[in-house]
């Protein structure tokens, strides 16, 4: 059946921010398809609201309070992940912040926050689950990139996000090429401009000049919303994407084509 090709059941899949925007859709949708999840994140205030959401499969759920930038609390992490499932085998690194400033005035504490929390975190944790991984012979990591690891967001001024998604890219296919013979994949998705939690005021604001900028310059016109990116991440969970290693999918209305 091709349907099993992306079925991911009797495994556990580990969604970093999973408890709110893309990595709460991302993390619904590896529920439907089957898989238990932990989510390591921050907020602790919401992670009732997403086990709710990812029961409602019939799915047990983990939430870990554990800031992604610090290695004890990633080690710990994953050892209560791995102790509470007995096995993890799908990673999704989603945890991402943007804090912007004109290159020129940033900084370095802005500059190293954005890089500690989109780039150093998904090399820690891919580290730890990555090591788990080889240990099974198998497992599918899902790094969250942004099409701005590729292109220039038209007119915002974050060279450090930009630096740090980039970062990812390269991080994803050199962990890919060291793990390839070894059944550990590692693969990334490179969304667009997504309404989430933290994007929508933008998109809701009439008045916000980047708005009609980022529609006109993505030949759909418009901006996505979450669970049009868990397609793309549950091909790259599953084993429909079983020959696919180091690559990168930008899921972006276009935005890249032009
Ligand atoms: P949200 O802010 O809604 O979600 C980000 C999640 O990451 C939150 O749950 C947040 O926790 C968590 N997080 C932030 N810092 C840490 C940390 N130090 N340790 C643990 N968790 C942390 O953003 P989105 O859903 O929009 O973004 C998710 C990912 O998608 C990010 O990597 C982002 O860069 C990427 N992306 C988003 C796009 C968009 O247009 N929205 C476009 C392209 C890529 P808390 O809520 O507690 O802060």
């Amino acid at each position: 059946m091709v349907s099993e090709l992306f079925s991911l059941q009797g495994k556990t899949a580990l969604v970093t921010g999973g408890e709110r925007g893309i990595g709460l859709a991302i993390a619904k949708g590896f529920a439907a398809a089957g898989a238990d999840i932990a989510v390591a994140g921050l907020d602790e205030s919401a992670a009732p609201e997403a086990e709710k959401q990812i029961r409602q499969y019939g799915r047990k759920f983990r939430f870990i309070k554990t800031d992604v930038t610090v290695e004890t609390q990633v080690i710990e992490m994953v050892r209560r992940v791995n102790e509470t499932f007995g096995h993890i085998d799908v990673l999704c690194n989603n945890a991402g912040i943007s804090k912007r400033a004109e290159a020129a005035e940033m900084p370095l504490d802005v500059w190293q926050k954005v890089i500690d929390v989109n780039l150093t975190s998904q090399f820690l944790v891919s580290r730890e689950v990555g090591s788990l991984m080889l240990e099974q012979g198998k497992g599918a990591i899902v790094n969250v990139a942004s099409m701005s690891g590729l292109i220039v967001n038209k007119p915002l001024s974050q060279c450090n996000y930009n630096a740090s998604k980039a970062g990812v890219i390269q991080l994803t296919k050199s962990m890919a090429c060291e793990w390839a013979k070894r059944g550990v994949r590692v693969n990334a998705i490179a969304p667009g401009y997504i309404r989430t939690p933290i994007t929508a005021h933008r998109f809701n604001d009439p008045d916000d000049p980047a708005v009609p900028i980022w529609r006109e310059m993505t030949p759909m016109g418009r901006e996505g919303v979450p669970e049009e990116l868990v397609g793309a991440a549950l091909f790259f969970a599953s084993d429909a994407s079983s020959y696919c290693t180091g690559s990168i999918l930008t899921v972006d209305g276009g935005y890249t084509a032009w």
